[in-house]
């Protein structure tokens, strides 16, 4: 089956850690640490929990490892990032919808839709029951 990727080298990961930064942790248990800790010639380097990355310097957090932070990666993150685009695009239309009924109220209250209405009063339906007379409230001639 042949994909077609407009980006073949586009990396949600990469694009959240430019965004935020790295998320980089060293826990407390010393074989997790060994994983997620090397020392190279410009110092330490502490593998980011997102993106997989070494990154040179301290560490952002450390502490146990059942407190590390929880970061979307790989789907999850463009995912959210889908979800969040769409209910940005709700916000936008429903705004767009209440500035249009606001921009249509004067063309409609003119014309006589609403006002007529208004006027009529309640809506009164004719029942299809017999009444104590016998007949129907249905007005004569139908
Ligand atoms: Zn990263």
């Amino acid at each position: 089956m042949l994909r077609w990727r407009p980006f073949p080298h586009f990396s949600w990961d990469l694009r959240a850690c430019g965004r935020h930064g790295h998320a980089t942790y060293a826990p407390d248990e010393p074989d997790l640490r060994d994983r997620l800790h090397v020392t190279t010639a410009a110092g330490e380097a502490w593998r980011c929990l997102r993106c997989g990355d070494f990154v040179a310097g301290a560490p952002r957090g450390s502490g146990p490892a059942d407190d590390a932070p929880i970061v979307l990666r790989g789907r999850a993150l463009r995912d959210a990032f889908v979800l969040r685009l769409l209910a940005v695009e709700r916000g936008l239309r429903g705004v767009l919808l209440i500035v249009l009924a606001y921009a249509l109220q004067p063309v409609l209250g003119r014309a006589g839709v609403a006002a007529e209405g208004l006027r009529a009063g309640p809506c009164r339906w004719p029942s299809p029951w017999p009444t104590s007379s016998g007949s129907t409230s249905r007005p004569a001639g139908r």
